[in-house]
């Protein structure tokens, strides 16, 4: 699918301000943005994805007793890529778990949480021709990493 190219930061700031009720309530939350990443899709679901992904790490530091409670995205370019990082200094996640994360339905939240959140982000980044990983240390915290094909800056 192709759609424009767009700012990749407007999405990002986007997703910040809509998720920012959550995630200051519980965290402290920086941004690190590169500028002049440039994205082809659509911004609303790009968007989207890094709501879900700001929601997921605000929950995650919902009732954490460690010391530091943190939320930061940053960005970066690497090798035609747009690398946007989602990091969280929560309880983080047993590695058993990992690779059951994307699947839809896949919950720890019991009756509140969907599962679905991680399988559409997923989705979305694919159909742009990206791709989303998670690493997690456990009592450490989480990254999820997003990857989305950008312009070179000649172009
Ligand atoms: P939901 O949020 O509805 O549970 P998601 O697909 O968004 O569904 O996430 C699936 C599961 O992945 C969550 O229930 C949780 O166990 C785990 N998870 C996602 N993000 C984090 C995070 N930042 N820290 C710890 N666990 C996470
Ligand atoms: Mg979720």
């Amino acid at each position: 699918e192709s759609g424009g190219w767009f700012d990749l930061n407007e999405a990002i700031r986007s997703a910040l301000r809509i998720a920012r009720i959550e995630t200051t309530r519980r965290a402290i939350v920086q941004a690190d943005l590169l500028d002049g990443l440039e994205v082809r899709g659509s911004p609303g679901p790009v968007s989207q994805v890094f709501v879900n992904l700001l929601v997921n790490a605000a929950q995650a530091l919902e009732g954490w007793t460690g010391s530091r409670k943190e939320i930061r995205v940053t960005s970066r370019r690497e090798e035609g890529r747009a690398v946007i990082e989602v990091s969280d200094t929560g309880p983080g996640i047993p590695p058993e778990l990992l690779p059951r994360l994307f699947q839809p339905f896949f919950t720890t939240k019991g009756a509140t949480g969907t599962g679905l959140g991680l399988s559409i982000s997923r989705n979305i980044v694919r159909r742009f021709g990206g791709d989303i990983e998670v690493s997690s240390i456990p009592g450490d915290g989480t990254v999820f990493t997003v990857s989305l094909p950008t312009r070179s800056l000649a172009e």
